[in-house]
């Protein structure tokens, strides 16, 4: 199969457009800005939302369902969050269309068919959700509220690109309400923290905890913590938000309870996602110029077995000595598949499989059917070594963890390596342009140098890390004092 790749040294971004096209993960749909996501891509995402979805529950979420449009006066009620959101909102002002009398065949918007009230496609739930909020909220009984919800959303983004920025996208949303402020503080702090150990140890990319700016935070919340990655060209990605929303919603909406001691309160609240763009960081992070590379833990096929053989009986041997391999496997929760396609030749399966980035390749021919080995290759280090039968279960078990491991290291290695310190604008400048990667900043605490620095240089402030060491210094824009440094970096 011809991959025809454009190298990531050439071209980053086309070498990304093309890699997710290529190997199936998702395409562009005759919808602006809407993409259709395949079967392969889909069944990545699939075990992203069973992992993060079974850490919910443990954590005492449960899942729940809320309509997909919102009343416009019921989208306006916390005046942040709609001022914030009014810019991408997609509008549904008519309920029928009619056939167009001077152009037959056609059809037009039924001006008798106006709504008395626009709805707006949900770009997030909070108003939907918490105008029920408070039909379920009487005493402190009622409390905590830990609700989940899988959906689609739609934003009207003018610059989209295939998972990470798209107009309509599929996440999960999780709305909580709770007593006491410290209640809702420790439940994003918590949620954070679960986003964190799964995009570690499942999608093997290391992140940076923090909070956002003001200028970053979440309309509508009081503090929006964060985890950022780095992808393979230097770029931040937001891989996760968790908002505290104080009583911001709850008066909003005057969701109230009764306290212990019959006092009326207003609840505190969070909200908390993660979208389809974890399936682009995933990409941006692992792949290669051959193709995917996929953490084996997301792998939708962990192993691949590819049969060489000239005659059919050479194949009737292989694939006996296979099917009993890939009962075990199974049985040692692998996933396996077994590429006996008499339509492709192994050169072609082989590139197919690592453009797909399956993390384990077995290849067995005659020689190996007589010598008792198969021929084991990695798709991450693309390197190839021969492994006797005997015990070959146990030893791609390990395999697969070990390629887990080091992709995981080696992201952090390179993450580690390009967070800079700069002490001056102009090393500010340099680094972003030579180096990129976070740079870490003192910077006067001002939504005015923010901006400035946005506008100059592009790069945002991705987050002030949770574990920053307190260090004062002076801004290296305007030379004003500082407590700490935190995190720049131009971003997807
Ligand atoms: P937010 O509600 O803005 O905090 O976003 C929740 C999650 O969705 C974050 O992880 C964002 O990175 C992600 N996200 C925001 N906008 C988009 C988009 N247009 N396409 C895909 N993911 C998005």
């Amino acid at each position: 199969m011809s991959k025809n790749l454009t190298k990531r040294s050439e071209d980053y971004s086309k070498w990304y457009n093309e890699l997710v096209v290529k190997a199936d993960l998702a395409e562009n749909s005759g919808v602006r800005g809407c993409m259709v996501i395949k079967p392969y891509g889909y069944a990545i995402w699939e075990k992203i939302q069973r992992e993060l979805d079974r850490m919910f529950k443990e954590t005492g979420h449960s899942n729940a369902y809320f309509p997909l449009f919102v009343p416009k006066s019921m989208f306006e009620a916390e005046e942040k969050n709609a001022e914030g959101f009014a810019k991408e909102c997609a509008i549904v002002t008519h309920y029928r269309l009619k056939t167009d009398e001077e152009n037959k065949g056609k059809l037009i918007v039924d001006p008798n068919a106006k709504l008395e009230e626009e709805l707006i496609v949900r770009p997030t739930s909070e108003a939907i959700i918490w105008s029920t909020y408070k039909g379920w909220v009487q005493s402190y009984r009622d409390l905590p509220l830990l609700i989940n919800q899988w959906a689609n959303v739609v934003r009207w983004e003018m610059r989209t690109r295939l998972f990470l920025r798209t107009a309509e996208f599929l996440w999960q949303e999780g709305h909580t309400a709770h007593a006491t402020k410290e209640e809702a503080l420790a439940e994003s702090v918590q949620m954070m923290n679960v986003y964190a150990d799964f995009v570690q140890d499942f999608m093997a990319i290391p992140v940076m905890k923090g909070v956002k700016t003001e200028t970053e935070r979440f309309a509508g919340a009081e503090e929006t913590y964060c985890i950022e990655a780095l992808m393979q060209d230097g770029k931040a990605l937001q891989a996760g938000t968790s908002h505290f929303l104080g009583q911001n919603f709850a008066k909003a909406f005057d969701v109230k309870f009764a306290n212990k001691e019959g006092k009326q309160e207003h609840v505190w609240g969070t909200s908390w996602g993660v979208s389809t763009r974890l399936m682009g960081a995933l990409v941006m992070t692992h792949s290669d110029d051959n193709g995917l590379v996929l953490p084996p833990n997301l792998a939708p096929i962990q192993v691949v077995i590819v049969p060489i053989h000239r005659t059919d009986e050479q194949l009737d041997a292989i694939s006996a000595q296979v099917n009993d391999l890939m009962k075990e496997l199974r049985k040692a929760g692998i996933s396996v598949k077994f590429d006996d396609r008499d339509t492709q030749k192994p050169g072609f399966k082989f590139a197919e499989w690592e453009l797909k980035g399956v993390p384990v390749r077995l290849a067995i021919g005659p020689n190996d059917l007589e010598n008792g080995t198969y021929e084991v290759a990695r798709r991450d280090t693309l390197t190839k070594e021969t492994v006797s039968k005997e015990g070959i279960v146990g030893y791609l078990q390990s395999l697969l963890e070990q390629i887990q491991s080091d992709l995981f290291n080696k992201a952090l290695s390179y993450r580690d390596t390009h967070i800079t310190e700069v002490n001056s604008f102009e090393e500010f400048k340099d680094v972003l342009e030579n180096k990129a990667g976070f740079v870490a900043a003192h910077w006067d605490g001002t939504p005015e140098t923010e901006e400035k620095i946005k506008e100059l240089t592009k790069a945002t402030i991705r987050c002030i890390a949770l574990d920053r060491k307190e260090e004062t210094g002076s801004c290296v824009f305007t030379g004003k004092p500082s407590s700490g440094r935190v995190l720049f970096a131009k971003a997807y």
